[in-house]
């Protein structure tokens, strides 16, 4: 029997009409975004978040700044950012051009404005499980999990893919999610050996059709994140012939990638209450 497929979108409209109502509520919130350069995919993603912030009655600023720009240039920029206090979420996106220090620009961002989840004091509340904003990726995939009551407490967790923004924090908050959780990266010896032993099975690697049907455990959960642009269109990380051997599957597009949107729009709603006091800090 085919998967129940996951779709991202109903999930995503139904967070974006809770976003737009309290940023009603609010009255005003500033989320900026920042491309350095004129990366096509980066590009497309800034569009689609700015569009998204535009429509939820945010007060959406998209920055572009040169390829050329110095690191000290943007430096300056995201602390004027940081100053101003009409912007509550700030977001630089990666990759940033090679002249520059990812993660120098990372720390620079104000804590409480990071609404990547970058930011290290971010990174270390997430590690302690004091979760104050999270990447809006992991948190779309629990938001997805959690629309169809997956069990996770005591679940064979696998996340396959390591980066800090996506692959870390996913697995932070399945194992705060009692889930018995495994990390694979590209040295990892056997693949098949770890994702045969899922019940949830999470690719964030970036290769397309990497997860084949024969690395699928029967019946398990299956999360693509991967967004990869080939001859054939978008695809995922995993062959679409796992569907027919797991139990929940996202497609993709239209999977993972409509609640990466809609997740940073609540991110920035979370950081304009945490700013004027509105919401208990954690830890
Ligand atoms: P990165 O390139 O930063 O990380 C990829 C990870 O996959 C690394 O940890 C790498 O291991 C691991 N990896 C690479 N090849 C293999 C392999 N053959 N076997 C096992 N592990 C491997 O990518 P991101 O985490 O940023 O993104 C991953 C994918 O998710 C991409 O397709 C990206 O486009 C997509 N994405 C989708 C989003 C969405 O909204 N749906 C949002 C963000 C990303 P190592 O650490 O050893 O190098």
């Amino acid at each position: 029997m085919p998967a129940t497929l996951i779709r991202g979108k109903p999930i995503a409209d139904r967070i974006r009409a809770t976003v737009a109502e309290e940023v009603t509520e609010l009255g005003h919130v500033g989320l900026v975004t920042v491309l350095v350069g004129d990366d096509p995919a980066s590009e497309v993603y800034i569009r689609l978040k700015h569009k998204a912030a535009t429509e939820a009655g945010f007060d959406a600023q998209d920055v572009r700044l040169p390829g050329d720009t110095s690191e000290a240039d943007l430096l300056a920029r995201v602390e004027e950012l940081n100053a101003d206090d009409a912007v509550d979420g700030v977001l630089v996106q990666l990759p940033l051009p090679k002249q520059i220090d990812e993660a120098r620009i990372l720390r620079a961002i104000a804590p409480l404005k990071d609404v990547d989840g970058l930011h290290p004091f971010n990174a270390g509340q997430l590690f302690l499980g004091r979760p104050t904003l999270v990447g809006a990726t992991p948190l779309g995939v629990m938001a997805m999990l959690h629309e169809h009551q997956i069990e996770l407490d005591g679940a064979r967790a696998v996340v396959l893919g390591r980066s800090d923004i996506v692959g870390k924090p996913m697995a932070q908050l399945l194992m705060q999610a009692n889930a018995t959780v495994t990390i694979c990266h590209s040295h990892t010896k056997d693949l098949p050996r770890h994702t045969l032993d899922a019940d949830v099975l999470i690719a964030a690697v970036g290769v397309p059709a990497l997860v084949t049907a024969d690395m699928v455990k029967a019946g398990s959960v299956v999360i693509d994140v991967g967004i990869n642009r080939t001859e054939a269109g978008l695809v995922g990380d995993v062959d679409p012939g796992a569907e027919d051997v797991a139990a929940y599957f996202t497609p993709v597009p239209g999977g993972v990638g409509p609640m990466t949107i809609a997740c940073l729009l609540q991110n920035a709603v979370r950081a304009a209450r945490f700013r004027r006091g509105e919401l208990a800090f954690p830890g």
